[in-house]
């Protein structure tokens, strides 16, 4: 039996290389940093993490897994409800809470399991969901594994949206999904309009705020509070393995009721172990952190305002914006991914993107900043930019 499948997926491994789209794994020998070793030891200025605050790597968040590993052990070989539940997990529920505003927060292995078990315990065959054309992955497979009606709308098309809403207003209960920043992008969805239509036509709104949270926002509660609509918000699922601290694992943060039936009823949640107590701890030392002071969302908010303006003025073609996904427009596919490797040789590590992960001719490099970052840093990716695209002979590429 196996002979005939692997004849077949050697075939298809072919065609993924041969497409130019086989995913290569580099190694790190080290830790996750600005500056990060790359194999054979040399070292580069990383560009792709989604480090956002430095966190990954801070010694006082490594102190803080430290005591937690020493306080609370290793791992709970358990699910929540039968005895993985320590003083730690209930901390950090409530310290997310706390930080995001809302009732009560569920904690996940990942946000990719928060989305898989999200929708699937009170979205019945009565409800619709409308979610987003460019909705991350697990949002899609999430809303998959319901019985709900799925009306996808046009990438933030609020008039598309609107006319879905009110083509549904049979169903029982709708539901709004969209991503708080579409990380292809770093672009930021327009929550106020979905809010005003939320209430409009009486439907839910549920945000993946996992490229926000800790960043977006005057004191970093992410899209919510960037968009002006605290409270309004009724479910936001995020990620702890981005800007709080870059480890694993994710929530679900909303209304009472709504968290609280999760517990009952969400299968990642009740059938998937409890979220490792070093982990747990460590998070609400980030939480502390970013509570305590705002520094470090404004060092990364001054480094991407830098970093954007010096493009620029270089001559790039960035798409406009304010987060620290930056897009660097290159539009073909071979130029994208042939100048970030020659940006790796310069020392900058970046990836290019090109379809299936973005639309046809479209493709790009995608820059991440990071708080970890200083000025010398942006510097010299700035630098290298120019000077791998002269080289390259692009500068038609670039306006
Ligand atoms: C990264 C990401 C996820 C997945 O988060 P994990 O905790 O790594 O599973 C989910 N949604 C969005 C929008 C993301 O960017």
């Amino acid at each position: 039996m196996y002979g005939r499948i692997r004849s077949e997926l050697t075939e298809r491994l072919k065609e993924i290389r041969d497409a130019g789209l086989y995913k290569q794994e580099r190694v790190i020998d080290g830790p996750q940093g600005a500056e990060i070793q790359v194999e054979g030891g040399r070292k580069v200025l990383n560009f792709c993490a989604n480090n956002y605050l430095g966190l990954s790597s801070h010694p006082g968040i490594i102190e803080a897994a430290h005591r937690a590993l020493d306080a609370w052990g290793y791992g709970m070989s358990s699910v929540r409800f039968i005895c993985g539940t320590q003083a730690v997990h209930k901390t950090l529920e409530k310290r997310m809470s706390a930080f995001l505003g809302t009732e009560d927060t569920i904690l996940y292995a990942a946000c990719f399991d928060a989305n898989g078990g999200v929708f699937e315990p009170f979205m019945d065959q009565d409800g619709v969901i409308l979610t987003d054309a460019l909705n991350h992955a697990s949002l899609i497979d999430g809303i998959r594994l319901t019985k709900a009606r799925r009306m996808i709308y046009a990438h933030g098309d609020m008039a598309d949206l609107e006319s879905n809403l009110s083509e549904s207003m049979d169903a029982k209960n709708r539901l709004i999904a969209t991503d708080g920043v579409f990380s292809m992008d770093g672009e930021v969805a327009d929550l106020k309009s979905i809010c005003d239509l939320a209430e409009k036509y009486d439907a839910l709104v549920l945000v993946d705020d996992s490229h926000a949270t800790g960043i977006l926002g005057k004191t970093g509660r992410g899209t919510p509070e960037f968009c002006g609509v605290e409270g309004r918000v009724d479910l936001i699922t995020t990620t702890f393995g981005k800007a709080l601290g870059g480890a694993s694992g994710g929530c679900v943060s909303g209304r009472g009721e709504l968290i609280e039936y999760l517990r009952q009823k969400s299968r990642p949640y009740l059938f998937s172990n409890t979220l490792s107590p070093v982990v747990a701890g460590a998070t609400v030392a980030v939480l502390d952190l970013l509570s305590g002071t705002t520094s470090l969302r404004d060092k990364l908010e001054a480094n991407t305002r830098y970093f954007r303006t010096e493009m620029v003025k270089a001559g790039f073609d960035i798409k406009p914006g304010v987060h620290p996904i930056v897009p660097i427009m290159l539009y073909e596919e071979r130029l994208a991914h042939d100048m970030a490797d020659a940006l790796l040789g310069e020392g900058i590590y970046v990836v290019g993107f090109s379809h299936p992960v973005v639309p046809k001719g479209r493709a790009r490099i995608r820059v991440q900043i990071s708080a970890a970052h200083e000025r010398t840093h942006l510097d010299r990716a700035v630098g290298a930019f120019v000077r791998v695209t002269e080289r390259f002979g692009a500068g038609d590429r670039i306006v």
